[in-house]
C-alpha cells in the first residue's frame, strides 16, 4: 500500500520526526525542511490521499479550515506582512511528496519581488532556529521586539559562532 512507504503518513503516525506545530483529529502541520521563508509550514491530512482531487469534499473542507487557521497562526507568530498558500497536484504540477499538502508561507515586504517567484529560494536555518520558530507558531506569538525576516535568516545563519536567540 502507498501509505506504508509514504513520508507524510510516517510523520502523521510519528514514525518519522518532524517539527510539529499543530495537530487535531484529522490534520497535522509541521515545518517544511526546506523553508522558503522562516515559518514555512505544511498542512497535511492524517489520512493518506495522493492529491486534493482524491479527497471527499467534506475532508477537503476540513483540511482547508486548518490551512486558514495555520495561516493566521504563522502570520502572527512570524510577524509576517502576508501569507502565500501553495498546493500542487501530480508530478506534472511539481508535486514531490505524493500525499496531499498545503504550503503556508509567510511573506515580508522587504523580500523584493512580491509574486511567487520571490519565494523560490530555500533559506538556511539551523535546528535551533527551527525549534524556536515551531514554538512561536505553536504559541501563536513571537516577542514584540523580534522579527525573523528572510534577509535576517540568510545573514544570521551565515555567521559562524554567533548564537542566534529569539528569546521565545
Ligand atoms: P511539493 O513540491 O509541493 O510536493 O513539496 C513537498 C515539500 O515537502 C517540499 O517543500 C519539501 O521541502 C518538503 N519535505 C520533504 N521532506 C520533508 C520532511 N521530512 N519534513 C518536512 N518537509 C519535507
Ligand atoms: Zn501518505
Amino acid at each position: 500500500m502507498a501509505e506504508e512507504k509514504c513520508l507524510f503518513c510516517g510523520i502523521a503516525t510519528g514514525k518519522v520526526p518532524a517539527k510539529k506545530v499543530y495537530e487535531d483529529a484529522k490534520t497535522i502541520a509541521f515545518l517544511d525542511i526546506n523553508p522558503r521563508n522562516p515559518g514555512h509550514t505544511l498542512v497535511v491530512p492524517k489520512k493518506h490521499y495522493e492529491t486534493l482531487l482524491d479527497m471527499p469534499d467534506k475532508e477537503a473542507v476540513n483540511l482547508f479550515a486548518s490551512v486558514k487557521k495555520l495561516a493566521g497562526q504563522v502570520m502572527t507568530a512570524m510577524k509576517a506582512d502576508g501569507i502565500s498558500i501553495g498546493q500542487s497536484n501530480g508530478v506534472a504540477a511539481g508535486q514531490l511528496v505524493q500525499h496531499v499538502h498545503f504550503h503556508v508561507i509567510p511573506r515580508f515586504m522587504n523580500e523584493g519581488p512580491i509574486g511567487l517567484e520571490g519565494i523560490l529560494q530555500v533559506k538556511k536555518m539551523d535546528d535551533k532556529m527551527l525549534d524556536q520558530v515551531a514554538n512561536a507558531i505553536k504559541k501563536g506569538k513571537m516577542p514584540a521586539s523580534k522579527q525573523l525576516t528572510p534577509e535576517k535568516i540568510v545573514r544570521e545563519s551565515a555567521m559562524e559562532d554567533e548564537d542566534f536567540d529569539l528569546d521565545i
